[in-house]
């Protein structure tokens, strides 16, 4: 079994039974509930997962679910609220843990954000900057980028995003990622010293105003821990130690190791590229979560499928079997999530304008 690696999960002893009782509970409710699973799910919640796929997939499929009248969402907190956002009034979001949250969108809030659209203003005309809030973000975020003809982006479709801002003004104002925002960037070709790093806790970003004024695209200082942990070591050891592999990174990872790299993509890219890209005997060391890395290193055996390092995210890790067959047992009394109606119209419209732009 050349691609399994020891597994980093403990599997509950009763996963199997779970997983059980959970299949038989969707069967009685058929079409009408609906389970969305992101890739970093747990292997056993994965494998429950009417649809999985990365942020932009489920957020799609949450758009599209039109028969189901339940969804029960299996990711972070941004995840469940943006689908609260773009489903139906009739429609009823679940997430099974609700202490399931992102560091990364935490970074950012709306005060800081509205503070530093202030100062902008005072240096630039904002009407040329279009606000860009990656989907790993808080619904007031998504919010205030609609009010203000900005979008949603994923790692998915950042580029498209890019395109689709550039389109309609001339500074892009990208928050909470530094690191997807410049790995976009670069990959656009914008010269380096019109991407600009904007730290929020000091006045204007601590930029000065001609920095200001010449930059193209204005990136928040945020990160992921899960994907800043790897580096470019990690990378000549793994090339080192495996004579012919492939290095394969998320985009929130930053820039050198993107740049040292063989392929950068979403997890959907990922996951295409091990499942079909792939040949057996091929060999790959991803830096993503390592749940995911686990669940495709079991899946493909004949290949090797490795981490660059074990890199958990905890809180994609919190939902396990058990509180997803508690959430679908006592669903009629579970606590819906709702998105907050004064965010929500605005929310939506700058999801919608990704949702158009991606295709
Ligand atoms: S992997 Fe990083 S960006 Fe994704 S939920 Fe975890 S902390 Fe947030």
């Amino acid at each position: 079994m050349a691609g399994v690696m020891q597994s980093p999960i403990r599997i509950e002893e009763d996963e199997a039974e779970n997983i059980g009782r959970i299949r038989q509970l969707k069967q009685q409710r058929g079409e009408s509930l609906l389970i969305l699973a992101h890739h970093y799910q747990r292997l056993g919640v994965h494998a429950c997962g009417d649809i999985t796929g990365d942020s932009y997939a489920l957020c799609k499929a949450a758009a599209n679910a039109h028969k189901a009248r339940d969804i029960v969402f299996c990711g972070v907190r941004f995840m469940v609220t943006s689908a609260a956002t773009l489903c139906r009034d009739d429609q009823v979001v679940y997430h099974p843990d609700r202490n399931a949250g992102c560091p990364m969108a935490d970074m950012a809030n709306l005060p800081q954000v509205t503070t530093s659209w202030l100062d902008l203003g005072e240096v630039v005309d904002t009407k040329s900057v279009i606000p860009v809030v990656y989907m790993n973000s808080d619904l007031d975020l998504k919010s205030f980028c609609g009010e203000r003809g900005g979008i949603v982006c994923t790692s998915s479709n950042a580029r498209k995003v890019f395109d689709w801002s550039f389109a309609r003004g001339h500074k892009i104002f990208f928050f909470p990622d530094e690191h997807l925002g410049r790995n976009t960037a670069n990959a656009y070709g914008i010269p380096r010293d019109q991407i600009v790093l904007w730290d929020p806790k000091l006045r204007f970003g601590g930029l000065t105003h001609q920095q200001i004024a010449n930059a193209r695209v204005i990136l928040w200082k945020g990160y992921c821990h899960v994907h800043t942990r790897f580096d470019l070591e990690m990378l000549a050891k793994a090339r080192a130690e495996h004579p012919g592999l492939k290095v394969v990174v998320h985009p929130e990872c930053q820039e050198q190791v993107v740049a040292s790299a063989d392929f950068v993509g979403s997890t959907g890219f990922i996951q295409d590229y091990v499942l079909n890209r792939m040949k057996p005997g091929d060999k790959v060391a991803i830096g993503t979560e390592v749940n995911m890395i686990h669940r495709l290193a079991v899946q493909n055996p004949d290949k090797l499928v490795i981490p660059l390092v074990r890199s958990l995210c905890p809180n994609m890790f919190k939902i396990s079997t058990g509180d997803l067959r508690d959430c679908l047992e006592n669903l009629d009394t579970w606590e819906p999530v709702k998105a907050d109606p004064r965010e929500k119209h605005f929310a939506k419209v700058a999801l919608d304008n990704m949702l158009a732009c991606a295709g």
